[in-house]
């Protein structure tokens, strides 16, 4: 049992659903037991009730929940950065190439390794995956995963058209191996399996509907959707019968409380209502979004739909993985958006960097804040003493404002802990 000493922040409340500031919630201390918080308070009064009780004194900065990534793919983690092109140029030069070379078993494994350190170096602990094409690469993942134990969703990227030849699958394939790898990893400790056709443009009704028989053994479901103009407009050319892009996904029974839809830019309101109705989520990448010139974002819209909202960096197209940069990021685009914009908060951008992908992904009854009974998933942002953050931090007025300039100025470089259900995973050595 540990008790750790900290400003601990986190977001118990949806600062969407009502005021902002309530959503907020600041503690001096946790303990924790076995990876599981058992009680938070006042560090003098969880001393009294647990005495003798090892302290560990986690000084300066913020103690926040672990954060969660809705939105990232694993096979891009070395093709960060291509900039100048829209999503289909970008797809062609950048992405698609390196994902290729995951068809090499041990290329595959040391881009797993790679991606999952760059998460855990970033706070980051809980993820829903975009994985690659090949069943072999996902196995690398998965065991990767497994090892580091963070919470990883995850699975075979599919697709039988348009892409290079080499990254196609038929859905018969595609149904053998996904069904291979569900039985092997779905459920298993921190892991969960995901259905992932790559997007209805690679993806044809046949492929669909082998998705839609993978679903139903408790394994989520996600893809892209309304991302790029040119992307939207050649799906509308390739499934002629679909009143809009979301119908191609829900015509095969893909939008469920399971799915969760990357991006989102361009929705008509008839996909806002379809999405709501089904309570699926979406991904909102506001680096990505800007760096392919996607377009802004329609929070708003999405908000007033009742639709849940989380956060992806979408790396590589993402500027990293570094999740509060992606909230920011996304505060950025809503005031861009003027009136038709949604004025977000330093309580808003927590609870989308943690507690909302948590919602998002079904995990909210175990991670995404700091809640009694919650496993222990956090991330000690701690600047070095003399740089701008700390000095920022140090002329906060109080925790909101505390948390507006983490969210301004903070970088990996400030991750001086992590925590894997319960488990030091990165960083110092707390003081
Ligand atoms: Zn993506």
């Amino acid at each position: 049992m540990t008790i750790y000493a900290a400003s601990v922040v986190d977001t118990p409340g949806d600062p969407f659903a009502g005021d902002p500031a309530a959503a907020l919630a600041q503690d001096g201390a946790l303990l924790v037991r076995d990876g599981v918080i058992r009680a938070r308070g006042s560090l003098a009064a969880l001393r009294a009730a647990h005495p003798g009780e090892p302290v560990t004194r986690l000084d300066g900065g913020l103690l926040l929940p672990g954060f969660v990534d809705t939105h990232v793919h694993f096979p891009q983690i070395r093709a960060i950065g291509g900039l100048g092109m829209p999503l289909l140029d970008w797809l062609e030069q950048c992405a698609l190439p390196e994902e290729s070379k995951l068809a090499d078993r041990a290329y595959a494994r040391a881009v797993a390794a790679e991606f999952l350190d760059g998460l855990v170096a970033s706070g980051t602990t809980t993820a829903l995956v975009f994985g690659s094409h090949f069943a072999p690469a996902m196995d690398e993942l998965f065991a990767a995963a497994a090892q580091r134990g963070l919470n990883i969703t995850s699975g075979l990227v599919l697709s039988d058209r348009i892409l290079r030849p080499e990254l196609l699958n038929s859905p018969e394939t595609a149904l053998a191996d996904s069904a291979d790898l569900i039985l092997r990893w779905h459920d298993r400790g921190r892991l969960r399996y995901a259905v992932t056709p790559r997007f209805s443009l690679s993806a044809s009704d046949e492929m669909l509907d082998a998705c839609a028989q993978l679903l139903g053994k408790g394994v989520w479901f996600t893809s892209h959707i309304n991302e790029n103009l040119a992307e939207i407009a050649t799906v509308a050319g390739l499934f002629p019968g679909a009143r809009h892009y979301l119908d191609t996904y829900g015509r095969h029974n893909l939008i469920t409380p399971r799915s969760v839809f990357a991006h989102n830019v361009h929705p008509r309101d008839a996909e806002l209502a379809t999405l709501a109705e089904h309570g699926a989520s979406v991904a909102h990448c506001p680096t990505s979004n800007c760096a392919l010139g996607s377009g802004l974002f329609p929070l708003r819209r999405h908000v007033e739909h009742g639709i849940h909202v989380a956060l992806g960096s979408d790396v590589g197209a993402g500027a990293g993985l570094f999740l509060p940069k992606e909230a920011l990021q996304a505060y950025f685009i809503q005031q861009l958006l003027g009136d038709a914009g949604l004025a977000l908060t330093p309580a808003h951008l927590l609870y989308l960097a943690t507690r909302a992908g948590a919602q998002a992904l079904g995990l909210d009854d175990r991670v995404g804040d700091f809640a009694v009974g919650k496993e222990f998933d956090a991330v000690w942002l701690r600047p070095a003493d003399g740089s701008t953050l700390a000095v920022n931090l140090r002329h906060a007025r109080d925790t909101s404002d505390a948390l507006a300039r983490i969210f301004a100025l903070a970088t990996p470089a400030d991750v001086a802990g992590v925590w894997i259900r319960g488990q030091n995973a990165a960083g110092q050595d707390p003081r």
